[in-house]
């Protein structure tokens, strides 16, 4: 259902945010998010590509997303929700990769409070062939150490401008087992497993149903999967996902199956799994997501030039 939107309304507000300090700085910092995780992408061996944003395989997700696509000349393309199968493929050509990559999540209004929903955001994307899962987070927190450490250096203006004393986390972080956190605290771990910590942590080892069909189960213990969260402390919630992923054509159709998504919609994926793809670990990190945690602001919206804030219109 449509609502009555007042334009001019909308657009006064969006004009002075434009032009206050906080989005002023924000995007400074943002900036140097981008320059100083690129920089220590490429010292690591990687290499930039470009996002794809339409295709007719997209991230099934876990949770309910509408569906955004477009039809052209009788086929349907879907707006990129993440990249994780074209990144997959992208080894095919690369053995590092990553991208700073649009995603588009229909997400439904109720969570337009949360103060970390974006029905439009970007990741910094990555993936490494033939990497375990625990050299991926290795890899992880040396990007947040080196990021977090760059920008704090050289924004300092800036972070004194949002008072933000910024930890420069170090290695290695903590680790919980998924398991015991949602045994422990139910649906709600996630904000208080981050509320309790001064330094980031790791949540490991989800259960299959808590996850998309793409993250590899541990061969020897049927139900969970080798993948991670990383989570920010001081209740600033998720920081990335990521994992090894399932590659054989055999496992991908059986958790297909489990997971009772259509598999119509990942033929194409299959297609090219079943001409082999190598066994790869890699993890998304959601930018604005970054860009808020590092000046401490109070919602991710407050860190975005032109937030799409779920179930509202915006520029
Ligand atoms: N697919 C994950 C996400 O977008 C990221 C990843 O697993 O690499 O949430
Ligand atoms: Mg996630």
């Amino acid at each position: 259902m449509s609502q009555e939107i007042n334009i001019p309304e909308l657009v006064d507000e969006r004009y002075q945010k434009l032009q206050s300090d906080v989005l002023y700085h924000a995007m400074i910092v943002q900036s140097e998010v981008l320059r100083v995780s690129g920089e220590f992408l490429h010292q690591r061996g990687f290499i930039q590509i470009m996002p794809v944003i339409i295709s007719p395989v997209t991230d099934p997700l876990r949770h309910f997303t509408g569906r955004a696509q477009v039809e052209y000349y009788g086929q349907v393309y879907q707006l990129t929700k993440s990249m994780i199968f074209h990144k997959r493929i992208a080894l095919l050509a690369h053995e590092r990769i990553f991208a700073f990559s649009p995603n588009i999540r229909l997400e439904s209004a109720d969570r337009a409070g949360t103060g970390r929903h974006l029905f439009e955001f970007s990741q910094l994307d990555l993936e490494v062939k033939g990497a375990s899962r625990d050299e991926i987070m290795d890899l992880g927190e040396d990007l947040f150490i080196y990021t977090l450490g760059q920008v704090k250096e050289r924004c300092a203006g800036q972070l004194g401008f949002f008072n933000r004393d910024l930890r420069v986390p170090a290695r290695p972080f903590a680790r919980v087992a998924y398991k015991d956190v949602f045994g422990q605290y139910g649906e709600d771990f996630e904000n208080i497993v981050s509320q309790q910590h001064a330094e980031p942590v790791w949540v490991v080892d989800m259960c299959v149903e808590a996850r998309e069909f793409y993250d590899r189960e541990y061969p020897d213990r049927p139900g969970f999967l080798v993948d991670m969260d990383l989570l920010y402390p001081e209740g600033f919630g998720e920081a990335l996902s990521g994992g090894e992923r399932e590659y054989t054509l055999e496992n991908i159709l059986r958790r297909i199956k489990m997971t009772k998504v259509d598999l119509d919609n990942f033929k194409l994926y299959l297609e090219v799994s079943a001409r082999g793809l190598p066994p790869s670990a890699g993890f998304g990190v959601g930018l604005e997501r970054l860009t808020r945690f590092i000046c401490g602001l109070p919602r991710v919206e407050d860190a975005v030039l032109f937030p799409k804030v779920p179930g509202k219109l915006s520029l």
